[in-house]
């Protein structure tokens, strides 16, 4: 496959939409998988996945669909809907040229609806609008064209109407895919056929108790073959070179089985095996290239940034190598988390470990226990906050100095700190309009300022304030769901810090302070 006959690109949606569901069809009507696995959700590969309705890490899978006499080589990426792992969303688009944007006929446009889309302006993706479950009763395709039209500026001659359920136009997507998206554009023409050149991405990574890290790769330029010495941007920048590069050992594409090729061109999305043993090789965002040909790196990733913090536990002291390692390796799979230790004098030695949400806090716990058979213990989610130090000479602190203050046992003393500051949000929430005065009292209640107000249709309305984050991360989300009976949607982006009057809650057992069980908590006064 060429590149002019390559289209990569990923399905972004609100939650429930459809994305699983559309991409199941889209691999049965091009027979990667067979229709008698109807309503399996193929890439919902994990059981946490399944469990829970949800999609958490992308997923790639490679399908051949027939276009005009020609085959065309189709790389399908499956994104998460939520909030939490818009840092996974972030990441495959950037292996992608173009989006499905999927809205749901019967809700309309919905918080991460609009989230989703901001992400593929950032990335400068193509978009095809489709409308999903036009099957529904309560389904208004009309309604929802306008929605999009209104807030999204999408032409409603553009929106593809289809339900994946049914499996109605789900062929007209297939050719929107081919006709509307670029090819890789980034490709090097007259490298293609080059086979000493090589230019990869590696932008996602697995690991296999047999085969170890799997590597999920966009070749940019070149081919990737099997027996091929590579190296890495990121190997070549360490200062041990005493390991220069790695032997493909098994390269081949996604569909979603891997299916060995033994070769990847210039353009296509597939997977490497070549030795990488321990988690720390497979670097995201690191560029692979022959050690003889070196090439321009692809500009890095940006690190997520965790904004809850919780400490872990083994329940078993002696269980603490199995934990660490069991860490390790589900971290590789989800680069979001951030792994420090921690010691407890009640719950002995364990690790802080930041996340990017309170979902992705119960996911990851649930991955742990479910793929790793780690039992531990959590202690509750508070947020960074920050605290600026007065200069002592006691403690040689010779000007103000800003620190990071993740639990609430590090909170320093009031007597040594100038101000503190906590992390604020920007909340985006669409509502029906008759929970208008609730959402907002809810806001406001939680500390949140109302930064706009706007209709997008005349039954809904588009909310935005900025409000603490330590507000958010606990039942905030719950409490918007039960207020609105179900209706209003969430999503929200980090905005800057803001001074905050902090006190520590600690809490005594016989005496002794319980750090476990201490809690920030901000006052107005
Ligand atoms: P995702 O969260 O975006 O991946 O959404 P899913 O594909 O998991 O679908 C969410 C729910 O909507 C599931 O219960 C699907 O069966 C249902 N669903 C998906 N597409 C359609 C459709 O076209 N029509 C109807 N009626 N239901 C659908
Ligand atoms: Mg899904």
């Amino acid at each position: 496959f060429p590149p002019e006959q390559v289209r990569n690109f990923g399905i972004i949606a609100h939650v429930d939409h459809g994305k699983s569901t559309l991409a199941d069809r889209l691999l049965e009507v091009t027979g990667a998988i067979s229709a008698s696995d109807k309503n399996k959700q193929v890439l919902d590969s994990l059981q946490v996945e399944r469990e829970r309705g949800i999609t958490v890490k992308a997923q790639t899978a490679s399908i051949i669909y027939r276009h005009n006499n020609e085959d065309y080589l189709l790389n399908l990426i499956d994104t998460p809907g939520h909030v939490d792992f818009s840092y996974e969303v972030s990441r495959s688009l950037s292996a992608c040229q173009g989006v499905l944007l999927i809205v749901d006929a019967s809700q309309g446009i919905q918080a991460q609806t609009l989230a989703n889309f901001y992400l593929t302006m950032e990335h400068e993706l193509e978009v095809i609008p489709v409308i999903n479950k036009i099957d529904l009763k309560t389904a208004n395709v009309e309604k929802v064209s306008q929605e999009m039209h209104k807030v999204m500026g999408i032409n409603p001659d553009d929106i593809i109407p289809v339900s994946a359920k049914k499996g109605t136009n789900v062929t007209s997507v297939l050719q929107a895919v081919v006709e509307r998206l670029p090819s890789p554009n980034h490709i090097d023409k007259a490298s293609y056929d080059s086979s000493g050149l090589l230019k990869a991405l590696l932008f996602d990574s697995t690991f296999e108790k047999y085969r170890g890290v799997i590597a999920n790769v966009l070749v940019m330029e070149g081919q990737l073959r099997k027996g091929d010495h590579i190296t890495s941007a990121w190997l070549e920048s360490k200062d041990n070179k005493a390991k220069k590069s790695y032997e493909v050992k098994d390269v081949g594409v996604l569909r979603p089985e891997s299916e060995n090729t033994g070769v990847l061109y210039a353009g296509q999305v597939g997977y490497i095996v070549c030795g990488m043993r321990s988690t720390s090789e497979a670097q995201i965002g690191d560029t692979l290239y022959h050690p003889k040909h070196p090439v321009e790196p692809v500009p890095g990733f940006v690190k997520p940034k965790p904004v809850v913090f919780g400490c872990m536990f083994p329940i078993d002291q002696t269980d603490y190598r199995e934990l660490e390692a069991a860490l390790n390796r589900l971290s590789l799979n989800d680069r979001s988390v951030l792994i420090e230790t921690a010691r407890s004098q009640a719950l002995g030695a364990g690790f802080r470990i930041g996340f990017l949400g309170l979902l992705h806090m119960d996911v990851f716990r649930q991955r742990l226990e479910q793929e790793f058979n780690a039992s531990t213990v959590m202690t509750c989610p508070t947020v960074p906050y920050k605290a600026m130090l007065k200069p002592s000479k006691k403690k040689s602190i010779k000007e103000p100095t800003e620190i990071i203050v993740k639990t609430p046992s590090e909170l320093p003393d009031k007597v040594d700190v100038l101000y503190y500051s906590q992390p604020m949000i920007i909340a985006t929430i669409i509502t029906p309009l008759q929970f208008d005065a609730d959402v907002v009292n809810l806001c406001l209640e939680r500390g949140g300022t109302t930064i706009s107000n706007t209709n997008i249709s005349d039954t809904r309305v588009l909310l935005q304030f900025r409000m603490p984050m330590s507000e958010v991360i606990i039942d905030f989300y719950d409490r918007l769901k039960s207020l609105t009976s179900g209706y209003a949607s969430f999503d929200y982006e980090e905005d800057k810090y803001e001074v905050v009057n902090l006190v520590r809650v600690d809490f005594r057992l016989n005496g002794d302070v319980v750090s476990e069980l201490s809690n920030g908590e901000w006052s107005d006064s």
